[in-house]
């Protein structure tokens, strides 16, 4: 399939001399050559013109509780649709979701004849929006694999979700640029981004990616253009489980996005190239938490620990959300405390 079928123009390259084009959708700022797909496979150099390879191309649909991507101030208690495309501008030893994020020589050469995923779909941004809908859902989030790289679609669909009343979310490795989050900011309401580690060892060894401070200048950016955001740090042993690694996280957090902030740790466990590593203790959660806390963060979430999650007020200590099915929310209009009004860092509206 032809973007054209959409008629949708690349966004954020430009050309360069011989024929090469240049990326700048994400902080890799790929050099394409002629004739050759781009690192994130959702591109193509055709001739020294940028082509889109995946505009559309859905890999995985689903009707989720918004609490699963992790956002848990944002909108609690709603479903979410959820969507994930083709490729990925990491190659994370440990990723998951690796058959759509990582697909092989072979799979992208299937994918880019038959115009379709693998076992996969051709959905317009119209189509999409109206499966929100269908769904019972109240809004719609990109995840599975990082959703910058499908950049075009992400802003075709979120501009007709925002029309329809729909809350939009990014579920992201931070990687976009901030120049082309400001492409998408207008119609991007969350920003949940996976704040892996504070360390370009862990990104290059691990991501395959270099800079990795740009994810942290780029969460900046989105917490200046105003959208809510969520951190996500996946606790791994020996790879960044250590004291002074979290306390530089929770630090940043704490003093860059603010206090009030949703710090979301979570537990790994031994997958695909990183099977020979132990699940995370759930001590090194715990004492993740005792960090964050010291560090000055209100709001620590333990992931795939199991177990109830609730919010609780800082100030006066009132429960204002307990996540169980269905999740509970006992929050005023504008997502402060129902007993003594601080605001929770929470959009319910
Ligand atoms: S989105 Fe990132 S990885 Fe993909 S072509 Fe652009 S710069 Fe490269
Ligand atoms: S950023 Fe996410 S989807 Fe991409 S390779 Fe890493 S874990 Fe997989």
């Amino acid at each position: 399939m032809e973007s054209g079928k959409f008629d949708i123009k690349p966004l954020m390259w430009e050309k360069q001399d011989n024929e090469y084009v240049r990326c700048s959708i994400c902080h890799n700022r790929c050099l394409i050559s002629p004739g050759c797909t781009s690192r994130c496979f959702s591109r193509k150099n055709i001739g020294g013109e940028m082509e889109l390879n995946t505009f559309g191309l859905i890999s995985s649909l689903a009707a989720d509780p918004i609490e699963k991507k992790p956002l848990y101030h944002f909108h609690p208690g709603t479903k979410v649709l959820s969507v994930g495309g083709w490729g990925c501008n990491f190659t994370c030893l440990h990723c998951q979701n690796w058959q759509i994020s990582q697909p092989s020589k072979k799979e992208e050469e299937i994918l880019l004849r038959q115009g379709m995923g693998i076992g996969g779909y051709c959905v317009s941004p119209e189509e999409l929006v109206n499966l929100i809908g269908e769904n019972d859902c109240q809004g719609l989030s990109w995840t599975y694999n990082e959703p910058a790289i499908w950049l075009e679609y992400t802003i075709e669909s979120a501009k007709l979700a925002k029309k329809k009343g729909y809350y939009t979310a990014y579920v992201t490795n931070g990687y976009i640029t901030p120049e082309a989050l400001d492409e998408i900011a207008p119609y991007l309401d969350a920003f949940r981004v996976d704040l892996k580690s504070f360390s370009h060892e862990f990104y290059s060894n691990i991501c395959g990616v270099k800079n990795w401070w740009g994810i942290y200048e780029t969460t900046m950016h989105a917490k200046d253009l105003g959208m809510h955001i969520e951190a996500v740090t996946n606790i791994i042993p020996t790879q960044n489980d250590s004291e002074e690694n979290l306390r530089k996280i929770a630090h940043w957090i704490a003093n860059n996005l603010g206090e009030d902030t949703p710090w979301h740790v979570s537990r790994f466990f031994p997958y695909n190239k990183l099977e020979h590593l132990p699940p995370t203790p759930i001590e090194t959660i715990d004492r993740a938490v005792e960090i964050g806390r010291e560090e000055g963060l209100n709001f620590i979430y333990k992931g795939n620990t199991g177990g109830e999650s609730v919010t609780k007020c800082p100030r006066c200590g009132s429960v204002a959300i307990v996540r169980t099915m269905p999740v509970k929310v006992n929050l005023t209009p504008e997502g402060a405390c129902v007993v003594c009004n601080r605001d929770l860092n929470a959009i319910i509206a």
